[in-house]
């Protein structure tokens, strides 16, 4: 991957962007690998040399590295911080690196931080949920210890003080701690294989010329279309409704008009993936959008 440096940012930035911080050491798999949807791992891979990104855009995940660093200066009795576990199964060696293990009574409960915005927080994050579950697995394989609890300890970006005190599900503190549910760990090892199922069978399709698996609207984070009731003359929207028989009937109601804010994939319309220009599912989808 080329690192670019558009707006002239110290070069101290350069380098930290250029390091690599975590390697998944002799594993064939990483459980961030393994969750991610097989065909931007695959495109990644095969477009390496030629994805760009600026150092600029690199911001939060810069941010992300520097929270390891200084979480791992945080040592505090029962803590246990930054540990990459590794086990093998049906062959493959899979690794992860956990955050924090906190030692309780019940058994170990897992933590990971996650620099995220206010609108992803309030979404259903399945990956969040499957990434914590792994670990869980991990640990109880590698180490043999029980694991009592799974979360996420969200830093919130955007957070607006001005929001969080008019909205209701809006989150009420820059901060938020998120308990996720924790499987048996029978589901997660179904789940850990159906993963590295549908990371080969990506592989195999890629190699033979084959359509890559698309990305499901899930893994494209898909944002629904929704439907705002307006009046003329007042800038912000009455109300957003998801429904657009509501949408109307609020609209006529309240002598204003409804205006369409489309649904769209956050994923591929940002290039969260990084690889949109080379992705025939996204690239096919705009053509059919003209
Ligand atoms: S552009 Fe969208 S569909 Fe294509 S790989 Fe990225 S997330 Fe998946």
């Amino acid at each position: 991957m080329k690192i670019t440096n558009k707006y002239n940012v110290p070069e101290t930035l350069m380098a930290l962007a250029t390091k690599e911080y975590y390697s998944k050491g002799k594993a064939d798999f990483s459980v961030t690998e393994i969750i991610s949807p097989p065909q931007i791992q695959r495109l990644r891979k095969k477009y390496h040399e030629q994805i760009e990104q600026d150092v600029s855009d690199m911001l939060w995940s810069l941010l992300g590295s520097a929270l390891h660093v200084v979480a791992e200066r945080g040592q505090t009795e029962n803590h246990i911080t930054e540990e990459r576990l590794h086990v093998e199964i049906d062959g493959v060696v899979l690794s992860g690196a956990i955050d924090l293990q906190k030692t309780t009574e019940s058994g170990i409960v897992i933590t990971d931080y996650k620099f995220t915005s206010a609108w992803a927080i309030r979404q259903d994050k399945f990956e969040w949920e499957a990434q914590q579950n792994i670990y869980a697995w991990l640990v109880s394989k590698a180490k043999n210890e029980t694991v009592s609890g799974v979360q996420i300890c969200a830093l919130i970006r955007d957070w607006s003080r001005r929001e969080a005190a008019v909205k209701a599900d809006y989150p009420p503190a820059p901060i938020q701690v998120l308990e996720l549910p924790l499987w048996p760990l029978e589901k997660t090892e179904a789940y850990i294989r159906e993963r590295l199922e549908a990371h080969r069978n990506a592989k195999v399709a890629d190699d033979w010329g084959d359509a890559l698996p698309e990305c499901t609207e899930e893994e494209r984070w898909i944002r629904a279309t929704q439907y705002a009731v307006k009046r003329e003359g007042r800038k912000t929207a009455i109300r957003v409704l998801d429904d657009l028989k509501e949408a109307e009937a609020l609209a006529e109601k309240e002598k204003g008009f409804v205006e369409i804010r489309k649904g769209e994939s956050i994923r591929c319309v940002n290039n969260f993936c990084g690889v949109n220009q080379w992705c025939k599912q996204y690239q096919n989808s705009l053509k059919e959008a003209e």
